[in-house]
């Protein structure tokens, strides 16, 4: 039994670090995409700095939002902080991969 409840918690970290593998490149991308709608006002005009200040705040807030939420320890559900391929959860110590 204990092995079975270590196997679904490993499953439900794999989940969330693919999600948050796919969340990070993702913020990225968008920040780049707004930063290039600001250098090159000649593809789709030219928009509001403002605009895409509040846009690239946005992409952000999402992110840590989501990040917020998503990567958290499926056993415990403390944050896991900035280790991505992290293997051991650092508050309860449950073994993650
Ligand atoms: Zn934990």
């Amino acid at each position: 039994m204990q092995h079975e409840a270590s196997q679904q918690i490993i499953r439900e970290f794999k989940l969330r670090q693919s999600r948050q593998l796919l969340a990070i490149p993702l913020t990225v991308l968008l920040m780049l995409f707004l930063a290039l709608l600001h250098k090159r006002p000649d593809l789709f005009g030219e928009l509001p700095r403002d605009m895409i200040t509040a846009g690239q705040l946005a992409v952000i807030a999402v992110f840590v939002v989501f990040s917020f939420v998503n990567w958290r320890c499926p056993a415990c559900g403390k944050f896991m902080g900035g280790d991505v391929f992290r293997i051991k959860c650092k508050k309860c110590g449950v073994r993650l991969g």
